[in-house]
């Protein structure tokens, strides 16, 4: 394939000759008047009414029992695992092909990764894969699951829905069920993702969102936990907000909590972007529909959603049919203005996860050297 038909392609349908980024945000008057009141009010950081509104909003459209919002996703994917009873020294299994924040949150929790391979179809955690390590490396005690190598505790399986597309959540739970794991979904990139009909973040017993400026849609910088029961719920409410115990005037603290809260501010945003989450969703299957005919002429393969899930397609993805094609189209688009870029290393290749324990990543390696993220801001095709 011919960059300059590609660049000419995005051009056509961002009806635009500046410079395209891969993924801008979308505001309205909604945003502008949310954040004025907020202004007006005063309470602009850790009280006021958004808060609340955006955890109801999030908890209708996903059908998630509880949300809590949080100052961004990566202290949401924390809380989670926190709740979920990782602990210092522990092992957690997730993907190779993943955003750093993932494997940094365990890395901060004094856990370590465990690095699996993604499926072809999802680009996600792979079950096969993980039953596959599992079968080979892992021993299920009366105690729970543990490490044959090492003697670690191996406590949750992480997923990541890779670009919007779910991972097999069914197949993952079952598995958890099997070895006594917690299944907890890194939904930063999904909401707006549904998995045979669930939101993605509700199949898994927690799970994290993002807002940040280049997800579907951002409060700015902001994140939310969803959980499965309330009592859940407000022990996470609880141990974000610094675990402070309620008294007209005392401070105490009955355990060592974070300060992870929303600003009024940037939850007031939020509420708005979820009135606009609808049409955001709409315009982007119909980009990916237009990517994906364009590339039925092409000789890269357009990433298409699973057949058990409907993707929000947060970010287009093509694989290249090899490294060579990849680093031309790549150069070439960015040198025309177009932004697209590579997917994330791989994990073990950063200096803080290269000794992690990982299992056979044929599928990552193959992909890291192939995928390329195209141009994705939600656009009237
Ligand atoms: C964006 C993202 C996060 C972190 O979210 P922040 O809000 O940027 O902290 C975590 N995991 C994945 C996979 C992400 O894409």
């Amino acid at each position: 394939m011919q960059s300059t038909q590609l660049v000419a392609f995005i051009r056509d349908i961002y009806k635009t000759n500046a410079f395209i980024p891969l993924h801008a945000p979308t505001f309205s008057e909604k945003e502008q008047a949310n954040v004025a009141d907020t202004l007006e009010s005063t309470f602009v950081s850790s009280v006021g009414k958004y808060v609340d509104e955006f955890e109801r909003k999030i908890e209708a459209y996903t059908g998630s029992a509880r949300a809590v919002a949080t100052v961004n996703g990566t202290a949401a994917l924390h809380a989670a695992l926190h709740q979920a009873g990782v602990e210092r020294g522990d092992l957690v299994i997730t993907q190779a092909l993943t955003f750093v924040a993932t494997c940094n949150t365990l890395y901060h929790m004094g856990a370590q990764p465990v690095l699996v391979d993604v499926a072809k179809t999802s680009l996600s955690l792979c079950p096969e894969a993980v039953e596959a390590y599992l079968y080979e490396h892992a021993k299920l005690t009366g105690q729970g699951c543990y490490h044959k190598g090492t003697g670690q505790r191996i406590k949750a399986v992480l997923p990541m829905h890779t670009f919007g597309h779910p991972a097999e959540l069914d197949e993952l739970l079952l598995l958890c069920k099997q070895w006594g794991l917690t299944l907890v979904e890194d939904a930063a990139e999904s909401l707006g993702s549904f998995y045979k009909g669930k939101h993605t973040g509700t199949v898994g017993e927690f799970a994290a969102l993002s807002f940040n400026g280049n997800k579907i849609i951002t409060t700015g910088g902001g994140g939310m936990v969803l959980c499965q029961t309330a009592t859940q719920g407000d022990h996470i409410k609880h141990v974000t907000t610094t675990a402070k115990v309620p008294h007209p005037y005392e401070f105490h603290h009955d355990e060592a909590g974070f300060n992870y809260r929303l600003p009024n501010l940037n939850a007031a945003l939020g509420c708005a972007q979820m009135e606009a989450l609808p049409t955001f969703l709409k315009q982007k299957r119909a980009l990916a529909q237009h990517y994906a005919e364009f590339f039925r002429k092409h000789d890269c393969q357009f990433v298409l959603e699973p057949s058990y899930a409907r993707s929000n397609y947060w970010l287009n993805a093509i694989i290249c049919e090899s490294e060579v094609q990849r680093d031309a189209l790549l150069t070439e688009t960015n040198a025309a203005g177009v932004m697209t870029r590579p997917v994330w290393k791989l994990m073990h290749r950063l200096p803080m996860f290269s000794h992690a324990h990982r299992g056979d990543l044929t599928v990552s390696e193959w992909l890291e050297s192939r995928v390329i993220n195209l141009p994705s801001s939600p656009v009237e095709v």
